[in-house]
């Protein structure tokens, strides 16, 4: 039996942040803050947003499907913003907490109005306490794992519909994994067929179908950037984090506070103790979570 602790786990997200960088990916997935032993995570008001609507709207996966939306999800989603509200969900101002939040409620405002597919029967891929999760290769000794945000049974064909919930502003790349990815977990943790894909895009309260990826196609892509990974993670161990995850741009300095770029200086931020960042508590994970004032 494989050891499940012992394999590299790769999602999109920390396949993404591996794609954009070496360091970025040790930043965002590897480095552990050596006072508590924790990974480091930032909050920020975009990704309170997103998590918030998204617990409301998978939340109703739990409930049958016709009687699904016979509950308040703008109460619902105003108890689910209390564990974001303030610095623990990365804003530095009421007004800024409560321009996302209004936001969040024309979001659900326009479901409401048009539930579309949330109406129709849905599938849940099964898990436990980690996201849904399948040995991409044992051989390999490397997960992969992901949620999918809503899957919707489509009797006609017998076969299933997937959909990417979209709270921010910026269409997903055609290059994008998700996906790919998407269809892997599906067809590997069920048996019926995916037949279609599409993301909604709440805001602006559009649905954009994307033609599926071919499931080999799908896989090779994705094994071949999580075996890079776990490459990337071996000789790091030989060698040292520092001269394999190394920054393209040129390593960040605390003092002259030059080099890497936006996406990785508020992690460097946080490791050199600057004064912009602070910590906000611990995160669902087990991370220490930080916000960065403005
Ligand atoms: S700081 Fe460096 S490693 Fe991080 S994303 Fe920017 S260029 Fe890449």
């Amino acid at each position: 039996m494989p050891d499940k602790y012992s394999a590299v786990w790769v999602s999109h997200s920390s396949m993404g942040d591996f794609l954009k960088c070496p360091r970025s990916y040790y930043l965002h997935n590897m480095y552990k803050n050596p006072k508590t032993g924790h990974k480091i995570s930032i909050v920020n008001p975009h990704m309170s947003l997103g998590i918030t609507v998204h617990e409301v709207l998978e939340g109703l996966a739990e409930y049958p499907a016709d009687t699904r939306m016979n509950r308040d999800l703008l109460k619902w989603f105003d108890e689910v913003w209390q564990k974001v509200s303030g610095k623990k969900g990365g804003f530095t101002s009421n007004e800024e907490e409560q321009e996302f939040k209004s936001r969040g409620i024309e979001m659900l405002q326009n479901v409401t109005k048009d539930p579309r597919f949330l109406t129709n029967k849905c599938i849940k891929l099964k898990r436990d306490t980690m996201p849904c999760n399948f040995y991409l290769s044992e051989d390999h000794n490397i997960i992969l794992n992901g949620l999918v945000d809503w899957i919707e049974y489509l009797p006609e064909t017998d076969s299933l519909h997937i959909i990417d919930f979209k709270t921010g502003k910026k269409e997903e790349s055609e290059s994008s994994l998700q996906l790919p990815i998407y269809l892997l977990l599906c067809n590997a943790l069920q048996k019926r067929k995916v037949t279609k894909a599409s993301y909604w895009y709440l805001e602006n309260d559009k649905i954009v179908e994307k033609e599926l990826p071919d499931a080999d196609t799908a896989y090779r892509d994705v094994f071949e950037i999580a075996l890079r990974v776990k490459e990337a993670r071996r000789l790091s161990k030989r060698e040292g984090e520092e001269k394999i995850f190394v920054c393209p741009k040129g390593k960040y300095d605390s003092v002259t506070k030059e080099g890497g770029c936006i996406h990785c200086r508020p992690y460097e931020w946080i490791i050199n103790n600057d004064k912009q960042t602070e910590s906000v508590g611990i995160g669902g994970f087990n991370q220490d979570m930080y916000i960065i004032k403005k």
